[in-house]
């Protein structure tokens, strides 16, 4: 990863090399933590954060799902943020907020644990790879199955369920495709191990609904708002691998992965197609601030650090 200078950690800001933790953290040992993806934009008015606010409270939700009780309110962790961005003079950034539960006790009950809390910020690019969004990329389901809503809650973003994602990931890619893509334990579509799934089919879009073990995606959201708009039916519902197999088009979104077309699945050729790079563009233009119509979703960094 490219490095940036400083992390926000605890209410300070402490140089990138310094953030440590100790390896007694109770996160560590048994994946106790909540976490956030974000992403700042450069946009023709200074640094955006896009849907920071809802970001962070969906952290907040991740947490209180976790029996973790935040020690920053959404309010602080939002001038963290842009104080961690501002800091390191970034025009344009990932944003990785975390809590976990920190050094005390190590049984498996969170006990009087800490609750440690850090910001980092750095430049990140494509994260599917290079030309992941003008080619598409390829994926095979996973033998791996989606955390259940009964092992796991999947509306929490939680450090431990991660595990389940990196399984998928890297049989994926031992197996020579690019990326997973995960059924539920009843044999439905979920996600990919870091982005959600949609799929076009004689002109309407589908993707999972929310109770398929998944994520409830910031992006799966600002998607289906933006193809609503420009005129798409947009269908929440259950899907299997056939409807994969048989799509027009299937694309990956995600804060990290923005819109990815997924060119094949289990090396049925799919291709990419003309929605999803409409709403690729689409999605371009509102995180960099060329869209009026969504310009409510862009929180300025420039312009919180002038009224801190
Ligand atoms: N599903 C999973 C499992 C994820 O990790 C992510 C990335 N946070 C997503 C979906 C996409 O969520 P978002 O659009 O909020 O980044």
């Amino acid at each position: 990863m490219q490095e940036s200078e400083k992390i926000w950690m605890n209410g300070e800001l402490v140089d990138w090399a310094d953030a440590r933790v100790h390896v007694g953290a109770h996160g560590l040992h048994y994946g106790t933590g909540v976490f956030e993806g974000i992403r700042c934009y450069a946009t023709d008015r200074g640094p955006a954060v896009f849907r920071l606010a809802e970001h962070l409270q969906r952290l907040e939700t991740s947490a209180k799902l976790l029996y973790m009780e935040l020690p920053y309110s959404v309010e602080e962790l939002r001038a963290a943020c842009h104080e961690a961005i501002a800091v390191n003079e970034l025009s344009e950034c990932y944003i990785r907020p975390i809590a976990f539960f920190g050094y005390g006790e190590l049984g498996v009950h969170t006990g009087t644990n800490p609750i440690d809390v850090a910001i980092m910020c750095w430049p990140w690019g494509a994260y599917l790879g290079e030309n992941s969004q003008s080619q598409g990329i390829t994926a095979m389901i996973s033998s791996w199955r989606r955390v259940g809503p009964n092992t796991i809650p999947h509306a929490a973003k939680a450090t431990g369920v991660y595990l389940n994602s990196m399984l998928a990931t890297h049989e994926a890619q031992r197996c020579g495709f690019d990326e997973a893509i995960l059924l539920t334990e009843e044999g439905a579509i979920a996600d990919g191990p870091g982005e959600t799934i949609f799929v076009v089919k004689d002109g309407t879009i589908y993707t999972p609904d929310l109770n398929a073990s998944i994520l409830p995606g910031i992006t799966r959201d600002t998607v289906i708002q933006i193809a609503q708009d420009r005129g798409h039916a947009v269908v929440e519902k259950s899907l299997i691998r056939t409807d994969l197999y048989t799509a027009d088009e299937v694309f990956f979104t995600g804060t990290a992965a923005e819109v990815t077309p997924v060119r094949a699945v289990d090396n049925h050729e799919i291709g990419v197609g003309p929605v999803t790079l409409e709403l690729q563009a689409a999605y371009a233009d509102t995180v960099r601030g060329r869209s009026e119509r969504w310009s409510h979703w862009l929180d300025f960094a420039t312009a919180a650090r002038a009224g801190a």
